[in-house]
């Protein structure tokens, strides 16, 4: 049933074998890039010799329909070179991203970094490709005018003509297509070095936002499916396994059904994205509801979720686990912390509520701590569970429906996400260092 996280942490050693693999599909697509970087220069160059020919041909025969052909070929040209410019682009990226992310620093990641951007077809190569295709498309749009001449065309140069015209703003469109795509890469670039640089709290810049926003969606749909209750064919618990000693729990992020009421709660919307992201950013492992079944993970004395997490905290020797919920929009508070009412469920490790509370205060949120019907001090709460059956200190936190809605709040989200990564960051820092000075 385990889903493996596919974005381990650069620092984590991973296994020789698949360190191989990595550094095998490394090569492959770096060979790849480069054949399709040449394929490239090679339409480019075909475009220009098909244009010095058919320019001199169509000079010769005193004939404007051969001239007038070129931008139709170009526009076809144009196509397969944006398609390997795409292809390139996605090779880099994926690279960046699933290879050098896991090898991390051990192979020379900035190396392979620079090697990324200052690549074969930087934007330079693609103005270039701009003013070929689209200047040779234009001047034989001229030459073939001025050849017929232009007074003197019959219909099917004059068809020929508009084809010719339609083809050159065709190949522009196509084009600046390209563009708008690499400046999304660029964007997802921008984003990851700021995190970088000092743990996420650099301002978030409205690039980092609408990339966060749009990721955010993107993985919350396996939620809002069905209304909801989940995609009915996926895993019915997601998994995703870290190299921290912290788990990030995200029980309600379907509906679910409350002892044997008839209608299911609804769910804490986003909460599941957010639990993905926050395990991808902090290396934490993570358990998320991910479809609605007869139990409620937060409420049942026993059942598949609870038994999974217990799996996780053993197999990982997880010492912390971080319960997220929402609060409705009719709550006053922002941030609702639950430690069992007496801060019993953090097992003596109010230094770990600390770190949480000061880093979420730096960022500007207000907490409540324990508040009436917030303390999760249930006893088949997923905190009281884990402080009770795993022996390892819990909290419970509910965030305000406002931190959860990206698409209409989407600096909120991100302000929350960058937030909680910090916090948990810090948690899984804290706890680290206790490992190590034992
Ligand atoms: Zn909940």
């Amino acid at each position: 049933m385990a889903v493996q996280n596919k974005n381990a942490s650069p620092n984590s050693t991973i296994p020789p074998d698949v360190k191989d693999l990595l550094l095998a599909e490394y090569q492959a697509l770096s060979e790849e890039k480069l054949k399709r970087a040449e394929l490239q220069h090679q339409l480019l160059s075909f475009a220009l010799v098909a244009f010095g020919a058919l320019l001199a041909a169509g000079l010769q025969a005193k004939s404007a329909p051969i001239i007038l052909v070129y931008p139709f070929l170009a526009m076809f040209l144009s196509v397969a070179w944006t398609y390997n410019e795409h292809r390139v682009r996605q090779i880099g990226a994926f690279i960046k991203y699933r290879i050098e992310a896991r090898i991390g620093n051990e192979l020379g990641w900035e190396h392979f970094r620079t090697k990324l951007t200052s690549g074969l077809l930087g934007s330079r190569e693609f103005l270039a490709a701009r003013g070929i295709f689209i200047g040779s498309g234009l001047i034989a749009m001229l030459m073939g005018a001025l050849t017929g001449p232009i007074t003197k065309f019959g219909i099917s140069e004059i068809i020929l003509f508009v084809l010719a015209a339609l083809s050159v703003i065709l190949t522009t469109v196509i084009l600046r297509r390209t563009k708008i795509r690499i400046k999304e890469l660029k964007e997802l670039k921008e984003r990851d070095s700021h995190m970088d640089e000092d743990g996420g709290r650099k301002g978030l810049e409205s690039a980092d936002v609408t990339t966060i926003r749009d990721e955010t969606i993107k993985y919350e749909k396996q939620f809002a499916k069905n209304g909801y209750t989940g995609e009915h064919l996926g895993l019915s618990i997601l998994h995703i396994e870290g190299s921290t000693p912290v788990v990030l729990s995200a029980p309600h992020a379907v509906k679910h059904y409350r002892r044997d009421r008839s209608d299911p709660e609804d769910a804490d919307i986003y909460t599941g994205a957010l639990a993905i992201q926050l395990a991808s950013l902090t290396k934490a492992s993570a358990l998320i509801n991910a479809h609605t079944s007869k139990e409620d993970p937060n409420d049942d004395a026993d059942g598949e979720y609870k038994r999974q997490l217990r799996d996780l905290v053993t197999q990982k020797q997880a010492r912390f686990v971080l319960d997220f919920h929402g609060l409705a929009q009719k709550q006053p508070m922002q941030i609702a912390v639950g430690t069992g009412g007496k801060r019993e469920n953090l097992l003596g490790r109010t230094d770990l509520l600390d770190v949480l509370r000061n880093t979420l205060k730096n960022a500007g949120f207000e907490i409540a701590e324990d508040a009436p019907g917030f303390a999760a001090s249930g006893p088949n709460t997923i905190s009281s569970f884990t402080r009770r059956e795993l022996g390892i200190p819990a909290l419970q936190i509910e965030v305000h429906k406002d931190y959860r809605d990206p698409r209409n709040k989407p600096h909120e989200y991100a302000k929350l996400l960058y937030a909680l990564k910090k916090s948990v960051d810090e948690i899984a820092e804290t706890l680290k260092k206790e490992c190590t000075s034992k």
